[in-house]
């Protein structure tokens, strides 16, 4: 915690460091407080967890309120993508070699409980614990040779994102199927920074509505996935969010 501290320091600045650790304080008692009260309101699908709510994520610039799974860590996208690998249409199309880009722990065991799919994870570093160092926009694979493809909000942090689609286009293999998503916002625009905002952790663009574009650019098929009954979000912690079912021809 005080190397971090201490990182951030030097990036941002003591006062804006120090505001920062006392908002994540913050956050931490209040929902230990509330978590103390006796009653069931939410469930993490990723690790099981039950209790009245999840924990307020805190971020240099932003805060999302009751995000965090606090066993798994899992935030509502995590959760969202564990409970549409239990469908049975996403969870038929999910086999043989899937590549799992930026794998996330509280995902792990979402994956596993997939007995068809043979899970490999990639990342550009290696502290996620993967399979293969690899860079999106230039992927050691041979054409057509993944048949499920799962990239979730990793697109956001690269700088060629219409590269790194090429290159997902080009190593799924023909009718397979790609789930994919991004943070969007309600514009209908996408926004380009020109650099990684370091207030938004590190993403290079605010995606708008026109993001449907640029897989369609890219050459994938969508299909649409119907969103979770509000009940089913509500007891997972699961804001409205599109996830992008993207099929190549
Ligand atoms: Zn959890």
């Amino acid at each position: 915690v005080l190397s971090y501290y201490r990182q951030l320091g030097r990036e941002h600045g003591v006062l804006v460091t120090t505001r920062f650790y006392l908002r994540v304080a913050g956050a931490r008692i209040r929902h230990r407080l509330d978590n103390a009260l006796p009653g069931v309101r939410v469930e993490c699908p990723c690790c099981g967890w039950r209790g009245r709510s999840f924990r307020d994520y805190v971020d240099l610039g932003y805060r999302v309120a009751a995000s965090v799974c606090p066993r798994c860590e899992s935030h509502s996208r995590h959760r969202a993508l564990s409970l549409w690998l239990r469908d049975p249409d996403i969870a038929r199309r999910c086999r043989g070699r899937a590549l799992v880009f930026a794998p996330e722990k509280c995902l792990e065991g979402s994956w596993t409980e997939l007995p068809e799919a043979r899970v490999i994870r990639l990342d550009l570093e290696p502290s996620r614990g993967v399979d293969f160092l690899a860079d999106i926009c230039a992927l050691p694979l041979a054409s057509g040779s993944a048949d499920f493809v799962s990239c979730h909000h990793v697109l956001e942090h690269v700088h060629d994102d219409r590269g790194a689609l090429r290159e997902l286009f080009r190593v799924l293999a023909p009718g397979r199927s790609m789930l994919l998503s991004v943070p969007m916002s309600a514009d209908p625009a996408t926004r380009e920074y020109g650099r990684p905002d370091p207030l938004e952790s590190g993403h290079w663009r605010s995606y708008g509505d026109d993001f449907r574009a640029r897989l369609a650019d890219a050459g994938f098929a969508l299909r649409p996935l119907v969103p979770f009954p509000p009940p089913v979000a509500l007891r997972h912690g699961i804001r409205p969010e599109p996830v992008f079912l993207c099929e190549k021809p």
